[in-house]
């Protein structure tokens, strides 16, 4: 082999703090908080970086050693993102919505050294604080008066901004690092068994990053300002504000004020460009866009993703307040993006561009990506053959943290995804399930992730979430839960409701799949990261709790061969 002779530099976060203070340095963070908003710019951020790598130093922290953070988007976190990997320490975002027990499982099982935990959060870390042997500080991040009460109710604990203050105003001579050294934990929100380690490197978390500049992803550059509202505990915030520091992007951080209220208010008056959210916090500003008078038009990019975004979502706001919202798809593994839905412009308004839209996306550049059948062959990518959809590329876990006999997750270099999905000719992936959530109807597979988008398209309809329901004749049929718009099961009786979606669905998806059954509830259960509770669901369907229950008449066949036995009778 004839060895190429160019350089062999690191991919490192480092470059990208170094891009913060020097060439990006006038890009802005802004952070809204309870008595307004503060500013910094990248140098700012990068100069307070390097004082919280002088108090990381002086603490002892050990190289590889996994710092926890229990914050929201905030500035401090985003100086934690930077600081923490640069000094060779591995950066460990905790979800703050999990249950106690979980917490304390996944901070045991990370072994984290510090965590770092804002004020407004302490009340929720307090209760676990003394079963955390490995902790040796909590670091309270806040303002004094609040940092102090919370810094009362933890043992061992510390001032960030004491911290910082206390540390010298010199630049930190930050290690030479190895581009496959860990930079980041997250771990996974899976709803069956213990959460799992995700552990990113340096090299993974620079390939991402360049990744979201792409035109076809992200296209983030330095004209944009980017609103961040995917947690910056959920698999580094989508690689939103890695991407940021690296083009100089602004970034906005909305700390915890996600209702659409003040959401709405952050973009009108600061313009952001690009925003990145799961689709319920998109439905709850879509509803309040509606009724109140607000401009919203600068999210000229917006991107969506971690559940199905129904398209009736992302026509609705391009419509109605001139919002383009692209559709997204990954997981904590996949760091997390690996594909995106930007079908050509050319045909920006036909229906096959919309179809395209509505599809998870083509894979990035650098990933790939299969299906595969039960046996593990490929299938085809013709649009209708659904298999698990399985992963591979510099992005994408090879192996969990600390987690033997995971094995089963990784297919010989391909990460299994547990999602169901079908590949078009054009490359294009469809999920049609998650694999714990597929219904078989009569032998045939009916996408729940297609239906609840029909059944959203509906105008009384805020959300829908199908489920299977055992049946004696079919194995499963469907079952809709639904949350209806405020007043109208006060204008009509809830069967007459259900005949309305029935008669809505009937030229939208095929028969077999019209579902025998609605539940009229008042909201769907959501996980940790805001994803659809189907756990919880089925579990209140078995236990006889599900509200709101109406039956309809049932389809004339509930299987593809039913039906055909039916046409053939007639
Ligand atoms: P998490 O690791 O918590 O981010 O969850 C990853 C899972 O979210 C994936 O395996 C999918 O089941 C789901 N998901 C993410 N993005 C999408 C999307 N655009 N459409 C449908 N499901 C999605």
């Amino acid at each position: 082999m004839l060895e190429g002779l160019m350089q062999d530099y690191p991919l490192t976060l480092t470059h990208m703090l170094e891009r913060m203070r020097t060439i990006n340095r006038d890009a802005v963070v802004v952070t809204l908080g309870e008595h307004g908003r503060t500013r910094a710019t990248f140098a700012d951020v990068a100069a307070r970086s390097d004082r919280l790598a002088h108090a990381l130093r002086s603490l002892g922290v050990a190289d590889g050693a996994r710092i926890g953070t229990f914050a929201w988007n905030n500035q401090r976190h985003l100086e934690l993102y930077m600081a923490v990997p640069c000094s060779g320490a591995v950066l460990h975002t905790l979800n703050i919505r999990l249950a106690g027990h979980q917490l304390a499982y996944i901070i045991r099982h990370a072994e984290d050294d510090l965590i770092f935990v804002d004020a407004s959060l302490v009340e929720l870390l307090a209760p676990l604080a003394q079963e955390l042997a490995s902790v040796r500080h909590f670091i309270v991040m806040g303002e004094e008066e609040q940092a102090r009460a919370a810094i009362a109710q933890l043992p061992r604990a510390l001032h960030y901004e004491e911290l910082l203050a206390a540390a010298p105003d010199e630049p930190f001579d930050y290690p030479q690092l190895a581009e496959r050294q860990a930079a980041a934990l997250c771990y996974t929100s899976g709803t069956t068994g213990n959460p799992k380690g995700v552990l990113y490197s340096h090299r993974s978390i620079s390939l991402h990053s360049m990744a979201s500049l792409l035109r076809d992803a992200l296209g983030m550059g330095r004209e944009d300002r980017v609103l961040v509202v995917v947690p910056m505990f959920h698999a580094n915030a989508w690689g939103m504000p890695h991407a940021a520091a690296l083009c100089g992007a602004d970034l906005i951080l909305p700390d915890r004020f996600l209702q659409a209220e003040p959401l709405a208010a952050l973009i009108e008056s600061e313009r952001p460009t690009i925003m990145g959210c799961v689709p319920t916090i998109f439905q709850d500003l879509l509803r309040y866009a509606d009724t109140h008078d607000c401009d919203l038009a600068s999210l000229a990019n917006a991107a969506c993703g971690g559940s199905a975004v129904p398209r009736a979502l992302m026509e609705a706001f391009e419509e109605r307040h001139g919002v383009r919202i692209f559709q997204a798809w990954g997981m904590t593994e996949t760091s997390p993006v690996a594909t995106y839905a930007r079908p050509a412009e050319a045909g920006a308004h036909d229906d096959r561009y919309w179809q395209a839209r509505a599809k998870q996306g083509r894979a990035l550049p650098w990933v790939e990506a299969r299906i595969v059948d039960a046996d593990g062959r490929a299938l085809p990518w013709d649009g209708t053959s659904p298999g698990e959809l399985e992963v591979r590329g510099p992005w994408i876990a090879r192996h969990y943290f600390r987690e033997e006999g995971s094995e089963e997750r990784f297919d010989q270099g391909w990460l299994r995804t547990g999602d169901v999905a079908v590949i078009d000719s054009e490359g294009f992936v469809q999920i049609t399930d998650r694999a714990k959530d597929v219904i078989k109807s009569g032998g045939e597979w009916i996408s729940s992730v297609e239906l609840e988008n029909e059944v959203m398209a509906h105008p009384d309809v805020i959300e829908a979430a199908v489920i299977a329901k055992p049946d004696e004749r079919y194995d499963e049929r469907p079952l809709c839960c639904v949350v209806l718009r405020a007043g109208v099961l006060a204008e009509r009786p809830p069967e007459a409701v259900a005949a309305d979606l029935v008669a809505h669905l009937q030229d939208r998806v095929a028969r077999w799949w019209l579902p025998d059954e609605f539940a009229f509830v008042a909201e769907v259960p959501k996980t940790s990261v805001g994803k659809f509770d189907k756990k919880e669901l089925r579990r209140r369907l078995q236990e006889g709790s599900l509200e709101g229950r109406v039956t309809t008449k049932r389809p004339p066949a509930a299987g593809r061969a039913d039906m055909q036995e039916a046409q053939a009778q007639a």
